[in-house]
C-alpha cells in the first residue's frame, strides 16, 4: 500500500532531519531565495502532473528538509516556537488523517473528549475549578472554569477581549460596538493585543498605556493613574491586560497586586501567558505567576513551551459562563438543550470547523508526563539564567534585565545597527539563529532557549563568533554590506 510505504519514506527523512539537527551537522537555517526554492522543489511540475510518491517523494522531502529551519538544533535561539516532541507530531498526523472536526461533539467524540480533558488539566494548573465531566443542567453554575483550544495566541487574545467586552456591553451583538470602550494595557504587550483592539473597533487612542518599570513590568502603584485618565476621558474599560511573560525580554508582571487592583475596581483582568504560562507546570518557576488564579482570563500557547506542534493555544476563563455566552449571540443553547452525550466547543470559538488541537498536546504530555515537561521548562529557564551570568561577566556585552524565563536579551557595545548587522551575518552563514528586539528604545540581540539540545557551550561559541564578526565590522566600517 502506498500509504505505509510513503509514510515510511517521510518517517525516515524526518529521523535524519532530527539527527542532523541535534548533532549540528547542518546549519540551523538555510535561507535560499524564494524563486530558486520554487524551482528546486519542482512545484510546477507536481501541480501539473502529480506523482509525489515513492522515489519522487523521497527526493522531494529531502530537498524540502534541507531548507527547513531546524528548531531542534542546539544553535536555535529564534522565535518562540516549540521544537516539537515527535509524539506531538504523531498526534498532528492522527488528527490530520482522521480530520475529526470536533467543534460539534458528534464530529469527533474522542478528539472533543481529549480537548475537554486537556482544558481541565490546564485549568487545574492555573488554580481554577475544572469543569465537571458529567454534564447536567446543574453545571450552569459559575464556580468552575472553562476553556477552548484555538489556532494561536493572537486569536485567543482576541477571543478573550470579545468576552470581556460582552460583560460590559451585553447588547453589543444587537446594537454594535459603542464608541466609548477602552482597554488598559502595558506598552510591553504583544502586538496581537493592538490588533485585537482594532478588530473590536477600539482604536489606538482608546488603549491606555500602563506605566512600566525599567524591566518593562507593570508598576501596580501607578494603575490608578491610568484608570483615572481613562475614566476622565469618559471611557469604559473592558479589560486590563498583564503579561506573563512579556515577549521582548520575558519579564512577568506582578499579577498578585494587579489582580487586587482589578477586583477593587471591577475590572476584567486578562493575562497574556502565551509564552510564560507554561511555568505553571514547574514547581520551581510557577511562582512567577503568583496571583494568576485571581485573573478572569488567561491565554496559554502549547505550541511555545509545551513541545506541541503549532498551532495549539488555550483560552481559559475562571468562570465558564463568560465563554459560553460571550461569543455567540444566543446564550449557551448548545450546552444543555441538545440531547447528546458530549460537549460542543463551537459556541466558544470564532472558528466553525475546528481541528482536534487537544490531540497533539495530549500526545506530548502522555509521552513524557507532566514531570517530563516540568524538567524541560526548568532546564530552559535555568540555561537562560546561566547564560545571563556568563554574558554579564563579559566587559563588551550587557543585558538589559535579569531573565525570569527562557528569554535573554543582550547586546555587544556599539550601535543599534551593529546588533542588526551581526544578526544578519549569523543568519546568512547559518551558524546561529536568533532574533532582535527593541527594548527601552535600544536594539538588543534576543535569545529564546527553545531547543533542549542547547547547552551553555553554544552560548560561549555564540559570544566568540559575535566578537569575530564585530572585529570585521570595526575593521571595514559600519556598513553592513561589508559582509
Ligand atoms: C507569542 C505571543 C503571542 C501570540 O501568539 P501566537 O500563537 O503567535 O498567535 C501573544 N502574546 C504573547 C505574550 C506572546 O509571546
Amino acid at each position: 500500500m502506498s500509504f505505509t510505504a510513503d509514510a515510511e519514506i517521510i518517517t525516515k527523512a524526518l529521523t535524519h532531519f532530527r539527527e542532523n539537527s541535534i548533532s549540528a551537522q547542518r546549519p540551523v537555517i538555510n535561507q535560499e531565495c524564494l524563486e530558486t526554492l520554487i524551482h528546486k522543489l519542482n512545484l510546477r511540475s507536481y501541480i501539473r502532473s502529480g506523482g509525489l510518491t515513492k522515489e519522487n517523494l523521497s527526493e522531494f522531502i529531502n530537498q524540502y528538509l534541507s531548507y527547513a529551519t531546524r528548531l531542534h538544533h542546539p544553535s536555535y535561539f529564534g522565535h518562540q516556537c516549540a521544537p516539537t516532541h515527535y509524539a506531538g507530531a504523531l498526534g498532528s498526523f492522527v488528527d490530520g488523517f482522521t480530520n475529526n472536526v470536533m467543534a460539534v461533539y458528534e464530529m469527533g467524540p474522542a478528539a472533543a473528549s481529549i480537548e475537554y480533558f486537556m482544558i481541565n488539566w490546564l485549568l487545574e494548573k492555573v488554580g481554577w475549578q475544572p469543569a465537571p465531566l458529567k454534564l447536567s443542567s446543574k453545571s450552569n453554575q459559575s464556580d468552575f472554569g472553562g476553556g477552548v483550544l484555538v489556532n494561536g495566541g493572537s486569536i485567543a487574545n482576541l477571543t478573550a477581549l470579545i468576552i470581556a467586552r460582552n460583560r460590559i456591553v451585553p447588547e453589543v451583538w444587537q446594537e454594535g460596538s459603542p464608541p466609548d470602550l477602552a482597554i488598559l494595557s502595558p506598552s510591553e504587550s504583544h502586538y496581537s493585543i493592538d490588533k485585537a483592539a482594532g478588530i473590536l473597533g477600539i482604536g489606538k487612542n482608546s488603549i491606555y498605556s500602563l506605566e512600566v518599570d525599567g524591566k518593562g513590568a507593570i508598576v501596580p502603584e501607578k494603575l490608578p493613574v491610568a484608570l483615572n485618565r481613562l475614566l476622565n476621558d469618559g471611557k469604559r474599560p473592558i479589560a486590563l491586560i498583564a503579561n506573563a511573560c512579556s515577549t521582548s525580554v520575558g519579564i512577568y508582571d506582578p499579577l498578585e497586586e494587579i489582580a487586587a487592583f482589578c477586583r477593587e475596581n471591577h475590572l476584567w483582568l486578562h493575562v497574556d501567558g502565551a509564552h510564560g504560562a507554561s511555568a505553571l507546570i514547574s514547581e520551581k518557576h510557577k511562582g512567577c505567576l503568583k496571583g494568576v488564579e485571581k485573573a478572569d482570563s488567561l491565554i496559554w500557547d502549547a505550541h511555545k513551551l509545551l513541545q506541541t506542534p503549532s498551532l495549539c493555544a488555550a483560552l481559559l476563563v475562571r468562570e465558564h459562563r463568560h465563554l459560553d455566552t460571550g461569543i455567540h449571540q444566543e446564550a449557551s443553547y448548545l450546552f444543555h438543550e441538545k440531547e447528546q452525550p458530549g460537549f460542543d466547543f463551537i459556541q466558544r470559538t470564532i472558528e466553525c470547523t475546528k481541528s482536534g488541537l487537544g490531540v497533539k498536546l495530549f500526545f506530548v504530555v502522555a509521552a513524557i508526563g507532566e514531570k517530563g515537561l516540568a524538567e524541560y521548562i526548568d532546564k530552559q529557564y535555568d540555561l537562560a539564567m546561566k547564560s545571563y551570568e556568563y554574558i554579564q561577566k563579559q566587559n563588551d556585552f550587557e543585558c538589559p534585565v535579569v531573565p525570569q524565563s527562557n528569554i535573554l536579551c543582550f547586546r555587544i557595545e556599539g550601535s543599534d545597527q551593529k546588533q542588526i548587522s551581526i544578526r544578519n551575518k549569523l543568519t546568512a552563514e547559518g551558524s546561529f539563529y536568533l532574533t532582535t528586539t527593541l527594548f527601552n528604545e535600544k536594539r538588543y540581540l534576543r535569545l529564546v532557549f527553545m531547543s533542549s539540545n542547547t547547552r551553555l557551550l553554544e552560548v560561549h561559541n555564540l559570544i566568540d563568533r559575535i566578537r569575530e564578526i564585530n572585529d570585521v565590522v570595526e575593521k571595514f566600517g559600519r556598513d553592513q554590506n561589508a559582509f
